[in-house]
């Protein structure tokens, strides 16, 4: 992390203490309602990018001449900072769809239900997120999640799982992947309509609990790998930012059963040690971040339990994740407080 420091250019910085002379300006939505605090390395072309790597993603964002929307949007875009500076750390590609990488890149829609009109549903379709904005309505996401008996619902968490959906294409879909995702997650070729009709007709299969690590992971293996994905992420940030103030587990002293590495998707794999501490540091740091959120009659911090069977999946995606950039592993040692 540097200090900005003015360079002689209007609205222009250099980073305090950096090797680097390269110059840099603030994302131009700093002075918009999403208070973008992020900056963009000033380029000599014209059409060297004004919005940062978040904000460059957005392909529609809300009619701003609304004051709720505008509160929303603001809401909305901190979490997906949150999110996005994630995945940058996690050695993933981050390219926009609408500037960059049209094949390939992402894309937010962030979109409102008009009256009368169709009602805007939260999904993800071919590298176009689309989220409706009214999530950030602090009362209506607290109406569906009981509605939809979640034990959480959260803006960070619809990215999480949504983006889970994109890097499936990315990096699961066509590859040598695919055979062992299968093998654990399901096939995804399984009709996806019919099987989120039945999942909100019917709810999920009694026993869900042992293999999944939510209900809506059992309604279909696209679903399970968005879910599995997004408590990966729950688990990295969360863990990352208990070791960046120092916590760690053993400041806990707890005894709790910890998951045996036969728990793991490859027991032998180099990394299997590492990732079965990371996993039991996250078991034993929730145990004590549910207890405090108790403590003032707050919900659960973490309100899940993760089965044995959805270790292997977790321990799957990290594998996917870190075959893709070999360098995000001391960040994950790191993450944990463990030693090299
Ligand atoms: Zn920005
Ligand atoms: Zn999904």
């Amino acid at each position: 992390m540097f200090a900005l420091v003015p360079a002689n250019g209007e609205n222009t910085f250099r980073l305090a203490g950096a090797r680097t002379r390269a110059l840099y300006r603030r994302c131009e939505n700093f002075t918009s309602p999403a208070a973008c605090n992020w900056i963009v390395p000033v380029g000599n072309s014209q059409s060297a990018p004004k919005l940062c790597v978040s904000c460059r993603l957005n392909r529609t964002i809300p009619d701003l001449s609304k004051a709720e929307n505008a509160t929303w949007w603001g809401r909305i875009e901190l979490a997906k900072r949150r999110v996005i500076s994630s995945l940058v750390a996690m050695g993933l590609p981050v390219c926009s769809r609408a500037t960059e990488d049209p094949q390939n890149g992402l894309a937010f829609d962030l979109l409102r239900s008009v009256p009368g009109g169709p009602r805007v549903m939260t999904g993800h379709d071919n590298g176009v997120i689309t989220l409706n904005v009214e999530e950030a309505d602090d009362a209506k996401r607290e109406q569906i999640r009981l509605q939809m008996h979640e034990p959480y619902r959260t803006l960070v968490g619809h990215f999480r799982h949504e983006v889970g959906h994109y890097y499936w294409d990315r990096l699961v879909a066509g590859s040598t992947w695919l055979e062992g995702y299968r093998e654990l997650f399901g096939d995804e070729r399984a009709d996806y309509g019919a099987a989120l009709r039945k999942h909100h007709q019917q709810g999920p299969p009694s026993g869900w609990s042992r293999t999944f690590v939510s209900a809506y992971a059992s309604s279909h293996p696209w679903e399970d790998w968005a879910e599995t994905w997004a408590h990966y992420m729950h688990m990295r940030d969360t863990l990352g930012t208990a070791a960046s103030f120092g916590l760690n587990s053993s400041i806990a002293g707890l005894q709790i059963d910890p998951f045996p590495k036969t728990a793991l998707h490859d027991p032998d794999e180099a990394g299997a040690e590492d990732f079965l501490n990371f996993l039991n540091s996250w078991v034993e740091l929730t145990t004590v971040l549910n207890e405090l959120s108790r403590s003032m009659g707050q919900l659960d911090f973490y309100p899940f339990a993760l089965p044995v069977k959805a270790v292997a999946k977790l321990h799957f995606v990290h594998r996917v994740v870190t075959s893709r950039q070999e360098q995000c592993a001391p960040a994950l040692r790191a993450a944990t407080g463990s030693a090299e």
